[in-house]
């Protein structure tokens, strides 16, 4: 009886099905599903969950989440929540809060337009605002641990709001306690951003240089950076509406340098970046599709010819195509190249 009067007080839907949730087009039902417009409904969702002993997911765009065929059997909670506002104004940057729920993109070109530079490679991400701290968004060069100075949050675990400063959220390439140590525990309700009022300087990653010197572009203003990004995510990546995509699947690889040195004696073309001492990033397309694997079709999932880190649903019925696609690919580069490449979207 509580559990029916706390749905229709606080619009909860039910049995909504994943595959309307995220860009895969995939995945069970969610047994309950609700919006959350303020940190106050956010809190309350939260609190009524846990009363009807309910457990909690939040999802923003749902364009980085991978969902079995069985579900979540609870309360998923779409974070909408809206806001952006300078808080701070040191002559030299600027210091913005931005609610969760705003979609990050309008957030850069909206940064783009206030003249701040520190997130314009980071342009045309799908997604919100309060996901780009999870997976340590980055691009082109930037990462959004560069300029975060600390997120707002709802802790369930101590049910209070708490501020987590960048050091809290243990940042690393791509990842964050987020999505390790404290996957679950955080609800972000906001991020705060420190941008500076100046121009890119390069020298610029490959494919920005490529596009300016196409285009004879010599004034390297945070604009032309952001339409160059946007034009190569474009011609890079399938739009999901179309195509059922959560954009790279496999994250770009870090191995030790013995193991990049063993690929390079037998494919001395390999592109590969140095990390630290003793780390090298291998681009994981380039092994997908030196495994030849570019194009194919496993499993109703389409390995994507304009960027090999993608797979589109062509024709995946449930989950497990898509995991019998994904383990096919992990384990034919393994076994070419004996490194284990990862999947990047988080699972449930
Ligand atoms: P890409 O530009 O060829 O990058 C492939 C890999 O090579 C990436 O790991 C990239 O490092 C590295 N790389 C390329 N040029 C580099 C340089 N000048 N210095 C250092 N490292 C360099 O193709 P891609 O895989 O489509 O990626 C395009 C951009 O989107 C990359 O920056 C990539 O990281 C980013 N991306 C981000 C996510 C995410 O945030 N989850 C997912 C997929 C791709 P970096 O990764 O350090 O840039």
């Amino acid at each position: 009886m509580l559990q029916f009067a706390i749905l229709s007080i606080m619009n909860i839907k039910t049995n909504i099905p994943f595959s309307e949730l995220t860009t895969m087009k995939l995945g069970g039902p969610a047994k309950f599903l609700a919006e959350a417009t303020t940190v106050q409904e956010l809190v309350d969702l939260y609190r009524n969950a846990k009363r009807l002993g309910q457990r909690v997911l939040i999802i923003g765009g749902g364009s980085n989440l991978i969902v079995k065929d069985k579900g979540f059997d609870g309360l998923v909670i779409k974070n909408r929540i809206p806001g952006f506002s300078v808080i701070e104004d040191d002559g030299a940057s600027q210091t913005i809060k931005i609610g969760a729920g705003e979609d990050w993109d309008s957030v850069v070109a909206r940064s783009v337009d206030m003249g701040l530079s520190g997130i314009e490679a980071l342009s045309a991400i799908p997604g919100v605002s309060g996901a780009a701290p999870i997976q340590n968004i980055g691009a082109y060069g930037q990462e959004i641990a560069d300029t975060l100075v600390y997120v707002e949050a709802y802790d369930s675990q101590t049910d209070t709001l708490v501020k987590l400063s960048w050091e809290d959220c243990g940042f690393s390439y791509r990842h964050s306690i987020f999505r390790g140590s404290a996957q679950g525990r955080f609800a972000i309700t906001a991020i705060v951003l420190k941008l500076y009022k100046k121009s890119p300087t390069p020298p610029f990653y490959a494919a920005i240089e490529k596009y300016f010197e196409e285009l004879a572009i010599t004034d390297y203003t945070l604009a032309a950076v952001r339409n160059a990004v946007i034009t190569i995510r474009t011609n890079k990546l399938p739009d999901p509406v179309q195509h059922p995509n959560s954009g790279s699947f496999f994250k770009n690889i870090v191995v030790e340098k013995w193991q990049a040195n063993a690929i390079l004696e037998k494919y001395p073309d390999m592109p590969s970046y140095k990390m630290d001492g003793d780390h090298l990033k291998i681009p994981t397309g380039w092994l997908i599709e030196t495994a030849d694997l570019k194009g194919e079709l496993l499993h109703g999932m389409r390995i994507h010819t304009g960027n090999a880190l993608v797979l589109i649903n062509e024709s995946a019925t449930s989950y497990a195509d898509l995991a019998a696609a994904r383990d096919e690919i992990i384990s034919t580069v393994r076994d070419k190249f004996q490194v284990t490449i990862e999947q990047e979207p988080l699972e449930i």
